[in-house]
């Protein structure tokens, strides 16, 4: 039989490029991680090759005696590791979580609060250019003046609007979120609350996060970020939704659910529950802390907010006079990898930008340290200060490369 390398090798020299990329490469974006060898091997496994419509013991197919065994597994480990009453591991990302909920919860044109994509938000969380935003009437709400969430503005516009759902979390917010206060402002309005926790679903399960659980109605969440499984969502809730919210992702808004990316999840579910990933949570907290620390020193750059709580922050960078699309793309030369971000009050378009977002959960994964993070720092501040300067650029590159071979991705074990 051919290998399936030769039989195709324009595909996987692509992929044995993406792979060396991520090799050589210092990845920042903060909603990326590194699966271990036993996600990946479960998500390349032949559970690939099975229908499986319905729910573990309730199935359309047949032949599906081991499937609910490794689904069923997948939601025991879940519900275990969050403390949660009832899960649901068929969303098949975070985008489909939160419209399976909204499905479940809403009607068409119901009132939802969310918080401003601008603030830090997520396109499911009421933007126009999204469903959520077509079908719901969102309004949003926003940071304060310390650049954080403002929580009276939240309580004044539930109180103006009346909103069946709130929905809190974000994809780009460095601070704790009040879940006990979200808790209190939906109360005075009878509202459900739903926490989208996807950024920040490995640091709770870590423990260095306060948990939505058990605060919220709903949690929804992907699995792919600091949680660190395959690319995915889940959704969790108080036991009551849980008929309704099984409707709205099957029959209602999904077919057929991916049960090898369903045991890939249950593999990282496991690895998270191993005293291991707390070390790694708060290595993640602390690797951020510690980059935040350098930029706040720095009079090139503002952190936003001032520091972080978890794994994420954004730099303003007004100061150097290069937006942040172009010092992505100056980072990308040198191989460190980050994303354009919008500021409070982005004056630029979202294309342009004029901040950009940085996170740890990658190379925490791949053994940086406090150390490392801000030798990383110091490295993108000597490129902000000389970002036109070859030399410079080539000194960096060779620190970024010289940074990356300490710490090789084959040299990763997760689970132990
Ligand atoms: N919710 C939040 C807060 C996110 O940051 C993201 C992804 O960035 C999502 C939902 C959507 O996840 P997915 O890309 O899997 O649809």
């Amino acid at each position: 039989m051919t290998n399936y390398r030769d039989f195709d090798p324009e595909l996987w020299s692509a992929i044995d490029r993406e792979a060396d990329r991520q090799e050589h490469n210092i990845e920042l974006i903060a909603s990326e991680n590194i699966a271990s060898a036993g996600v990946r091997a479960a998500q390349g496994s032949v559970l690939t090759n099975k229908y499986a419509e319905g729910y573990p013991n309730k199935r359309y197919y047949g032949g599906t005696e081991y499937i609910d065994q490794v689904e069923q597994l997948a939601i025991d480990r879940v519900k275990e590791l969050f403390g949660a009453e009832y899960a649901n591991v068929q969303p098949h990302s975070g985008s489909q979580s939160n419209a399976a909920v909204y499905a479940a919860l809403l009607e068409p044109g119901d009132h939802v609060l969310g918080l401003d994509l601008n603030a830090g938000g997520h396109l499911t969380h009421g933007s126009a250019v999204n469903f959520s935003g077509k079908t719901y009437q969102f309004h949003a709400y926003g940071l304060n003046d310390d650049e954080r969430i403002d929580y009276d503005q939240v309580a004044a516009l539930a109180a103006e609007y009346q909103p069946k759902l709130i929905v809190t979390g974000a994809s780009a917010y460095s601070r704790f979120i009040d879940f006990d206060r979200f808790r209190e402002i939906a109360d005075s309005v009878g509202a459900y609350l739903m926490v989208d926790m996807a950024h920040i679903a490995g640091l709770v399960a870590a423990g260095v996060h306060p948990s939505p659980v058990g605060i919220a109605d709903v949690v929804t969440s992907t699995t792919h970020k600091t949680l660190r499984g395959p690319r995915g969502g889940l959704i969790l809730a108080k036991k009551e939704l849980g008929k309704a919210i099984n409707s709205a992702i099957f029959p209602g808004t999904q077919g057929g659910p991916l049960e090898h990316v369903i045991a890939g999840k249950a593999t990282a579910f496991y690895e998270a529950m191993q005293p291991s990933f707390k070390v790694y949570g708060q290595q993640v907290v602390a690797n951020a802390k510690a980059m935040a620390d350098v930029f706040a020193q720095s009079d090139l750059v503002r952190v936003v907010s001032g520091g972080t709580d978890n794994h994420l922050f954004n730099l303003d960078l007004t100061k150097t006079g290069i937006s942040g699309k172009k010092v992505q793309n100056i980072l990308d030369s040198v191989h460190i990898t980050t994303n354009k971000e919008a500021i409070p009050n982005e004056p630029r378009s979202p294309f342009v930008t004029s901040g950009i977002r940085i996170g740890t959960p990658a190379i925490t994964t791949r053994g940086f340290k406090e150390a490392d993070a801000k030798e990383v720092a110091e490295l993108i501040l000597q490129v902000l200060a000389n970002p036109e300067d070859e030399a410079t650029l080539a000194s960096v590159e060779q620190s970024v490369l010289d940074l990356t071979s300490r710490f090789p991705l084959s040299g990763i074990e997760h689970a132990n």
